[in-house]
């Protein structure tokens, strides 16, 4: 299988570019050998649909011939669906179909087999949308997957629309051991169920066990709604990958079935839906090679790519996910691989077939300190807890977690080097005129980074546990487990204690459990330096509340609270997250509040410590006034 030059494909007529499409059709379909790559066989369909938009052989392609008893007729017809091949244009399409951004979608897989009607004991094939095969000879070979479960075809009481097609496992494991018409095993699942369908006898598919699966349109469904689209999209996106069929895109039809249907039709296409098609966003290519790069506690493996255009911008790397991803797909280098890119998420690959020459891309060794790397699936670790490379990405996420936000890698970087600094609490105590003295820092900048370094100082427990990098423990969870423990009820938790909290499980609750245990002195050092302070929960500001009579009147303090980030209250509620008392040993109506609330409370010495950065400097005009009257 070879890529096909596509700048001498755009030079073609709609003529020539149909006499490709048909030749390569029937060579993929009758001969069972496939000369060019699904993608590629799309991209040339699709330059003939931008030529000649209304050419009959499109809604031909892309199916095979089947031995059909008759034909029968549909009405209403079975319809081929419009398509886009990005995000872009199907949100252009989102656009303009929608009532208001609020409209509800539902998002399905676009399977890659054959589109069937089971009604009255007869199956038959869309074929050109009114007239359809009739092929109900091959329904013994099929089984009916719906929401309800699997049954065989034959004991459907009723009529599914659906997609025929074999299962990816199924072709794995029971394909390998069924031969063709000729003699050999099928190339791939596609090739397998043109071949069947192509059969008028099928009773040695029988006695070879051969199984078809008939999978209801409706199984698989995601909601989402216009606005939601473009952040649901990659998330859509990865589940509908995970599911055991050939699929060639998505579907993204309106939910609301009745205004669908009031849009009606044009003559190829319904208006309400559309097809998300895979091929204008993914191609094949070979990899060259493998580099590894750190990321939290493990190396991650990227692609180096032969260079390939997708959806016009050119693609030399993408990401290859982990050690397992490699191990169980076999990816050596050399081989064939396809990429997908969609939407502005990093290119990824998503299958690979072996090339004719083929080089092992593991490493054994770190490429920062050469300590000998771990296999601890799914990913590949340097465990030494000297490697500046796994410290710096450890670090990195935990600045992140702790919300230190303008801190980022190459910064991160020098202050490791230049500054030795390999923990949170050695961050925290930096002075301006340390981070002053990196290379590329001016008065502003450092000011900048000071005080948001300091304003991170001031953390809701969760985003504390969440920069621990515990394995598994992201701050949504550790908001989870923090609402049933305080951090000091998690030091003492045992493993089966913390294993009961609603999503956490057995795993989480050991990793949880051995690094609060491992890091004891880290996490008190690092509680000596911060204030801990109530989740607010929904990112708003965290509530302060003043008790006590204090040196300076309570709008000083105030001001400096809400420059820190914080929101001044009167009271203390359930929403507080913290009580700041002129005298900790005093009991005021506010502090009992707190204590019978759970609010965390602190003396005003320390929390004026820790917001040090915004206390103005006291005020000259003061001390001028002083030195008047001591002249006089
Ligand atoms: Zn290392």
């Amino acid at each position: 299988m070879t890529p096909i030059d596509y700048s001498y494909y755009r030079t073609l007529t709609a003529k020539e570019l149909e006499e490709k499409i048909r030749y390569f059709n029937s060579r993929y379909w009758n001969d069972s050998d496939a000369e060019i790559s699904d993608d590629d066989f799309d991209f040339i369909t699709r330059l003939l649909a931008e030529k000649d938009p209304e050419n009959l052989l499109l809604s031909q392609v892309n199916s095979p011939g089947v031995a059909a008893a008759s034909t029968i007729r549909h009405d209403p017809p079975m319809l081929s669906l419009d398509k886009v091949y990005s995000l872009p244009e199907l949100e252009s399409w989102v656009e303009k179909t929608v009532r208001s951004p609020e409209e509800e979608l539902l998002v399905q897989p676009k399977f890659d087999g054959i589109s069937v009607l089971w009604e009255n004991g007869v199956l038959s094939t869309r074929g050109d949308g009114i007239t359809g095969q009739v092929v109900t000879a091959k329904v013994p070979l099929i089984d009916l997957e719906t929401i309800e479960g699997v049954i065989p075809l034959a004991e459907c009481p009723h009529a599914v629309l659906g997609e025929l097609l074999i299962r990816t496992d199924d072709f794995q494991n029971l394909y390998s051991k069924i031969i063709n018409a000729n003699g050999r095993p099928f190339k791939n699942s596609r090739n397998a169920i043109g071949g069947i369908m192509s059969l008028k006898d099928i009773s040695s598919m029988l006695a070879q066990h051969a199984r078809l699966t008939m999978v209801d349109y409706s199984i698989f469904s995601r909601k989402t709604t216009a606005n939601h689209l473009h952040n649901d999209w990659q998330m859509i996106l990865d589940e509908i990958e995970e599911l055991p069929y050939p699929m060639d895109g998505l579907v993204v039809k309106l939910a609301d079935g009745e205004y669908m249907r009031s849009l009606g039709n044009t003559v190829h296409h319904p208006r309400g839906q559309i097809a998300f098609k895979f091929s204008g966003v993914r191609r094949t290519t070979k990899l060259l090679g493998v580099t590894w790069s750190f990321g939290k506690n493990c190396l991650t493996p990227v692609a180096e790519l032969a260079p390939i255009e997708i959806n016009g911008t050119t693609i030399r790397r993408a990401t290859l996910h982990n050690l397992q991803n490699i191990l169980t797909r076999d990816i050596q280098i050399g081989d064939m691989v396809t990429v997908e890119r969609a939407g502005d998420v990093i290119p990824k690959i998503i299958k690979s077939e072996p090339g004719t020459e083929r080089k092992d891309c593991l490493i054994t060794h770190c490429p920062c300190c050469g300590s000998e790397l771990v296999h601890d699936l799914p990913e590949l670790r340097c465990v030494n807890p000297e490697c500046l490379e796994t410290r710096l990405q450890n670090l990195l996420a935990a600045v992140r977690n702790i919300g230190i936000e303008r801190l980022g890698e190459p910064n991160l970087r020098k202050i490791m080097t230049d500054l030795n600094v390999r923990t949170l609490p050695q961050l925290f105590n930096l002075s301006m005129l340390d981070i002053y003295s990196l290379d590329g820092f001016q008065g502003t900048s450092t000011q900048n980074l000071y005080r948001e370094i300091q304003a991170a100082r001031t953390v809701p427990a969760c985003k504390l546990l969440a920069a621990l990098n515990i394995k598994g423990i992201g701050p949504n969870i550790a908001r989870t487990i923090l609402k049933k423990y305080s951090l000091a009820q998690l030091r003492e938790a045992q493993p089966e204690e913390l294993a009961q909290i609603e999503g956490i499980g057995p795993e989480r609750a050991k990793s949880v459990y051995e690094t609060l245990r491992d890091q004891a002195s880290i996490l008190d050092e690092l509680l000596s330096c911060i204030t801990l302070v109530s989740d607010t929960g929904d990112g708003s500001a965290p509530k302060i509340c003043f008790t006590g009579k204090m040196p300076e009147k309570r709008a000083w303090y105030e001001q400096i609270a809400k420059n820190a980030g914080y929101l001044p209250v009167d009271s203390v509620t359930e929403s507080t997250s913290l009580l700041v008392t002129s005298n900790p040993d005093q009991i005021s109506g506010k502090t009992a509040d707190a204590k019978r609330l759970g609010v965390p409370i602190q003396s005003l010495n320390l929390w004026l410590d820790s917001v040090r950065t915004f206390v103005p400097k006291k005020e000259e005009p003061e001390a001028e006034e002083e030195q008047l009257t001591f002249d006089f």
